[in-house]
């Protein structure tokens, strides 16, 4: 077994940890074992300790990356767990079809956007991921390798999208796929002066658009509290298949202090807010520079420096959403913490077939601020609180710190997680949130005696 520096996104702490390669034969000679504690690894995009498990073995399964089988008929994909979204995309670019919702990088692995049921620009028609996974392989430490789908083992199938990696290792995913005139999109910016007027703008232009997101200047007050530009995208015939590329540039090591606060996000809004402001006519963008934009810089998580990250996001219902958004916004001033990255979308009302999806109808905000413990904790805290209070939810796998009744009161369903849980499999997430508690200790204990 290897130690390896093994981190999350986020960087809050980069110890080395423990990490083999995966295969079948890891199953198959029992290397398994009930006693100790695994988890399964993706590519670490994940913000938090969701995909970190420091007192087990964590599983990696990169390569395992094969496409298995491409249905061009149909616009049905077989691939193995660990290929790269990147990788998936270039095996369509010149197919008609695309990936139904992708997230904000392409360097991660189809195991991890399906384990964290993810959502993309585009939640209101297409839901999450999970939504279109038809079937996948599950190998666990306590049973023979299953086939999950809709109609077989859909407890596990269920269990397993949004999942974590807790329900045991994915070794297969099929896929529908959407078919699209190709890969690169027709983009329209729309600036908007005010959070009231952004909210207007995306309920009216979301329905039209296959793609909406919209970027907030998280430094403007006052009237202009919550300004930015609202970016709608559809796909358009292109006679050339676009490149998927890897960064441009990369951020080769960690500043001792960061560099996404004070004057530089300053500057760096300002000029945002105005470079798109003025680019207002519908151009056709490459699907990296509409899609992935973070992605041309190698390691931008490094720029936040040595304490690393917190992104907090929120999913907050229709009801209450408005008013909890700009508190939010408030708050960040208050606490002095400026977000360098702050989006905001609409979530539609599509429902994954995953136990613990994250999105729910209405909004998601996401923050992007430094670790400057303990005063980015206590803002957490508050935005935390915010979001429960008009009967939102936080993202687990963006998180490193919520309290345990802050998921809970969130995903009500985490117990039926716990229940199809594979033995062998424990998160840092999950064992903050749930085998720590003292209720939970209760539970079992009470469990046993009866
Ligand atoms: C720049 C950026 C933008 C992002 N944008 C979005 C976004 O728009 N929407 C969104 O939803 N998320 C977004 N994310 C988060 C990211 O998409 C998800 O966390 C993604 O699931 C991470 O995939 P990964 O391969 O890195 O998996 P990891 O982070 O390594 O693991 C994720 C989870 O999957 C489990 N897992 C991994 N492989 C397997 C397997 N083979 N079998 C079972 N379980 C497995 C792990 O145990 C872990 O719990 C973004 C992240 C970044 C850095």
């Amino acid at each position: 077994m290897a130690m390896k520096e093994t981190n999350s996104w986020g960087r809050i702490d980069t110890r080395a940890r423990e990490i083999i390669a995966f295969d079948a034969s890891v199953q198959r000679d029992g290397l398994l074992s009930q006693s100790q504690s695994y988890l399964p690894y993706g590519n670490g995009r994940s913000y938090g300790d969701s995909c970190l498990n420091d007192v087990g073995t964590l599983l990696d399964g990169r390569h395992h990356n094969r496409v298995l089988s491409l249905d061009l008929n149909a616009g049905i994909l077989r691939a193995e767990s660990g290929i790269l979204l990147i990788e998936l995309l270039d095996a369509l670019k010149d197919s008609g079809w695309f990936i139904p919702v992708v997230p904000g990088t392409k360097f991660v692995t189809l195991g991890g956007m399906v384990a964290n049921d993810i959502h993309g620009k585009n939640h209101g028609h297409r839901g999450t991921i999970g939504c279109h996974v038809r079937q996948f392989s599950l190998l666990r430490s306590d049973r023979e390798r299953l086939v999950c789908a809709a109609d077989q083992n859909s407890d596990l199938y269920a269990a397993t999208i949004g999942g974590m990696g807790l329900t045991g290792f994915i070794e297969w995913i099929e896929l529908s796929l959407i078919p699209v005139a190709s890969h690169k999109v027709l983009e329209t910016k729309l600036p908007f002066d005010s959070l009231e007027e952004g909210l207007d703008l995306l309920a009216q232009e979301d329905p039209e658009h296959e793609y909406s997101v919209a970027w907030i200047d998280s430094l403007a007050t006052g009237d202009r509290l919550g300004r930015g530009i609202l970016m709608l995208g559809d796909h358009i015939e292109s006679p050339t298949p676009p490149k998927y590329g890897k960064p441009l540039l990369s951020v080769p090591f960690t500043p001792p202090i960061p560099l996404v606060a004070g004057p530089a996000l300053s500057a760096f809004n300002k000029l945002y807010y105005w470079r798109n402001a003025s680019q207002q006519a519908p151009h056709v963008a490459r699907p990296d520079s509409f899609f992935f934009p973070l992605d041309a810089v190698g390691g931008w998580n490094r720029l936040y420096g040595p304490g690393g990250l917190h992104q907090h996001q929120c999913s907050l219902p229709l009801e209450g959403g408005e008013a909890a958004l700009r508190r939010m916004l408030e708050a960040s001033h208050d606490a002095n913490h400026g977000s360098f990255l702050t989006v905001l979308k609409r979530f539609g009302s599509v429902r994954s077939p995953g136990l613990l999806s994250f999105p729910m109808e209405g909004f998601t905000l996401t923050l992007d601020f430094p670790n400057r413990e303990p005063a980015t904790h206590a803002l957490l805290d508050r935005l935390d609180r915010i979001t429960l209070e008009v009967g939102g939810r936080v993202n687990p796998y963006k998180d490193s710190r919520m309290q345990p009744e802050t998921f809970r009161s969130g995903f009500s369903q985490w117990r039926a997680l716990e229940r199809l849980r594979d033995p062998a499999m424990m998160s840092d997430f999950w064992r903050r949130v749930s085998h720590q508690t003292e209720e939970f200790r209760s539970e079992i204990k009470a469990e046993k005696a009866s």
